[in-house]
């Protein structure tokens, strides 16, 4: 069925099967929350008409809980969806009011971006990002159901389009539902408990009715949110400042693009004599915004034992809860019960905004009564007069339970049909943003498969599409998500650690764009000058390798060596230098044992990048050292300009401070020269588990045949229907010897099948 255009209409007409008022789309994404702005995003950017429905548009990617963006592994699922060309960091570097780069003090494998945000702010910039991008349509409606099959025959187990509450149907190829919390969403506050998707905004009860139809699974879950105080009435005397970094690292790469093109030569294009001017320098990456500090606290012995005394009226404790709550982001109440000995919690006071007195309590999540959260609050020193501007609450709603979807976030029952975020599971904005991002991803390559089907009459546009987009575990944080997700499903919401990862060295921060940013370029979604900006950077640490694998340390880098050496009781960026591969994110110390004063014997003529793999030389170290191997090639190597002329301009060779951009990048050539050996060690692990993921489990498998599985791990595999024998391995129970069985009848079914 052809699809016709009629010029203005943003939707297209209806087709004569539709009803008038109905309008078409390629791609329709329920919810402009975290998950639904990244989808809409990259399917409107893969060329794909897409509509973003949502209950309010004033309310774009709210930031429900904590005013913040990132945090450890958190910071790396923000790194890898920019790096696939999604808008989350590009809009938190914009409206970020404290930046902090966590754990540089560890190893290179968990160091983490981490933003404290003025959330109005936020939602202004992120609907500005999507409000720019051409064929994306943003429209405020609640979705109540999906259109199953239409136009096709019912029993092709498709999804076609929405219904909105006010009857008009919207159809399409996919449909990205990302509907957080707000599925027969119920707050509990004390004993008070209503209906709403988060405080302040009604749940969606029809959908959620409705999706209970399309017969998933599905679990109920829950989370919580501190109560929130106006700053004017804290006596912030009586807590400890806690500054943001004095020289911030941005979560996007697209933000140091500026800095990293400084000092190159470009051309004005007139062709005149010296039009090759080097591009302005700019040595430090400057937040657009005041940056502020939080404050950190802690309860008081009385705080403990309020809280004790009324932790019997907590929904958490008379049962008015029935969904399972994160353990790992305990309710205050939940700490004191679950961690007796303690005899004080720390808590943060964290701005919400530059233009607003509100001040959000991380650390103090509760659904207890109002009267005992007043005087929870009014127990701690410096907050006695505290005024509550908005109470803590606790939030149960229906989610799915993520064994039904495929890698591709598609619900395997249906095509056209992806979920991502909260509804998946999961909890955290970061986590439904690497979702969203996927989904859409997939849908938008269904679209434009199905779209093609429709415009060469006779195809079945049943197919299955041909196209898809995946990670796998040993490339991304987001891989690892969703495989944990689909493979074994999850009790409680979902969050992400970097002790998930099997590959932690591989999956760094600083290593994201080089892992995903082609991938993100084929789909369309990495424009020409990030990626000229990409391929700038790689070839910028190509060429530092090369350098440290050709340098040998001469008399004059040895004397500067040891002076650096002897100045630096740890260098002020933290010496990063790594211990043997253990793993790498463990604290520094064991290495640095022989701290650095100590080898002062170092041998000259050594290869600088020989020099590396000693646990207590670090690159900072060297680089004083390298400097002049660095200027020596200027003219030879282009690729150095950038950085020279930041080190230039900061002062750097006379005493001044290693810009941190430039640390971040000289990190990234240390950490593939001092742990070489474990990197291939891991990546010979990592051969092996994608030769696993590439033996498939047909869909026609019969585990029932197998006789030696027990009748539960027959049951699992029959739920989650692996699609490779890598991912059978991972379904919680399914032991090693199982995948064997497995092994064994695949070749014994496949010469019956
Ligand atoms: C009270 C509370 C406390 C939280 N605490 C934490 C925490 O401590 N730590 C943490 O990591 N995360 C926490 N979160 C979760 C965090 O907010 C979510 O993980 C994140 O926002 C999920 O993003 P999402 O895109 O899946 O959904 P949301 O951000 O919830 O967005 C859902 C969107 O869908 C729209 N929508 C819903 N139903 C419909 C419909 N029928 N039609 C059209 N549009 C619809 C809504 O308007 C909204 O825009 C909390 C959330 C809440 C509500």
């Amino acid at each position: 069925m052809p699809l016709s255009h009629p010029s203005g209409a943003s939707g297209s007409s209806p087709t004569p099967s539709e009803p008038s008022f109905a309008e078409r789309f390629d791609v329709l994404i329920v919810g402009a929350g975290h998950a639904g702005c990244e989808a809409a995003a990259a399917a409107a950017r893969m060329g794909l008409r897409t509509a973003l429905f949502t209950l309010n548009l004033d309310l774009i990617a709210q930031m429900s809980c904590n005013p913040a963006i990132g945090g450890v592994a958190k910071g790396h699922l923000v790194r890898e969806v920019d790096a696939l060309g999604g808008i989350m960091g590009e809009v938190a570097d914009s409206c970020g009011i404290q930046f902090r780069l966590l754990n540089t003090s560890r190893g290179p494998a968990v160091w983490s971006p981490r933003a404290q945000c003025d959330k109005a702010l936020y939602r202004t910039r992120m609907r500005e990002k999507l409000e720019s991008i051409p064929n994306l349509f943003i429209k405020q409606a609640e979705v109540v159901d999906l259109i199953r099959g239409e136009p096709l025959q019912p029993a092709n187990p498709r999804i076609s389009g929405v219904v909105l509450r006010d009857g008009r149907r919207i159809f399409s190829h996919a449909v990205v539902v990302t509907t957080g919390t707000f599925l027969n969403g119920l707050i509990h506050c004390g004993e008070q408990t209503y209906s709403a998707g988060r405080s302040g905004e009604a749940a969606s009860v029809l959908l959620g009715e409705n999706l209970k139809k399309l017969g998933l699974r599905e679990t109920r879950l829950k989370t919580g949110t501190p109560p929130r105080l106006d700053g004017r009435t804290i006596d912030w005397s009586r807590f400890e400042e806690q500054p943001g970094d004095a020289d911030p690292t941005p979560f996007s790469f697209r933000s140091l693009a500026a800095l990293q093109s400084a000092g190159l030569k470009t051309t004005d294009g007139s062709g005149q004599p010296g039009d090759r001017q080097a591009a302005p320098v700019a040595v430090r990456w400057q937040p657009p915004l005041r940056q502020i500090s939080c404050h950190i606290a802690v309860t008081t012995p009385q705080t403990l034992a309020l809280i004790r005394a009324n932790v019997h009226r907590s929904p958490m404790f008379t049962g008015q809860i029935s969904g399972v709550g994160p353990r790992y982001c305990p309710s205050i109440e939940d700490k004191i019960v679950r961690f007796p000995d303690k005899t004080s919690h720390q808590f943060f006071l964290e701005p919400e905004g530059l233009n607003t007195h509100e001040v959000y309590i991380n650390g103090m999540s509760t659904s207890l009564p109002m009267d005992v959260q007043q005087a929870m609050v009014h127990s701690i020193p410096g907050l006695e007069n505290a005024e509550m501007l908005r109470p803590g609450y606790a939030i149960e709603y229906d989610a799915i339970d993520p064994t039904e979807l495929d890698r591709t976030l598609r619900v395997k029952q249906f095509h056209g049909l992806y979920l991502a975020g909260q509804i998946n599971g999961t909890s955290g904005y970061e986590e439904a943003a690497c979702q969203g991002l996927i989904a859409g991803i997939n849908a938008a390559l269904f679209a434009r498969h199905a779209r093609q089907l429709d415009s060469s009459p006779g195809s079945n546009p049943d197919e299955a599409s041909p196209d898809t987009f995946t990670l796998d575990r040993t490339e991304a944080y987001t891989g690892i998500l969703i495989d944990d997700l689909i493979s074994k499903g999850t009790d409680e919401p979902y969050r992400m650690f970097t002790s998930r990862a099997e590959f932690r060295l591989h999956l760094r921060i600083d290593n994201a764009d080089t892992r995903l940013t082609p991938y993100g370029r084929r789909l369309g979604l990495i424009d020409d000058p990030a990626w000229a900006a990409f391929q700038a950077k790689q070839a910028r640490a190509a060429a530092l390798q090369s350098l440290l694998e050709a340098t040998r340390l001469d008399a004059d880098g040895l004397q500067t060596l040891n002076a650096a050496l002897a100045a630096s009781p740890r260098s002020p960026m933290g010496a990063s230098t790594g211990t043997g591969p253990a793993e790498t994110g463990s604290t520094q110390t064991s290495a640095t044992e022989t701290s650095p004063t100590e080898i002062v014997s170092l041998p000259r003529g050594e290869l600088y990048a020989q020099l590396l793999k000693r646990p207590a030389i670090t690159i900072e170290l060297l680089l004083p050292a390298l400097l002049p191997s660095l200027e020596a090639q200027r003219e030879t190597r282009p690729e150095f300009a950038p950085w020279l002329a930041a080190l230039t301009t900061s002062g750097y060779a006379h005493g001044g401070a290693l810009p941190v951009w430039i640390r971040n990048e000289l990190k990234t050539v240390e950490t593939t020269i001092k742990f070489a050996g474990y990197l291939a060690q891991q990546q010979r692990t990592i051969q092996r588990l994608r030769d696993d993921e590439a033996r498939a489990i047909p869909a026609w498998f019969n585990y029932r045949a197998c006789s030696g599985l027990s009748r539960e791990m027959v049951e699992k595999l029959d739920r989650v229907r692996p699609l490779t024998l890598g991912q059978a391995s991972r379904i919680a129970g399914v032991t090693p010897a199982a995948v064997a069985l497995i092994q064994c009848f695949l070749q014994i079914q496949a010469r019956t099948a």
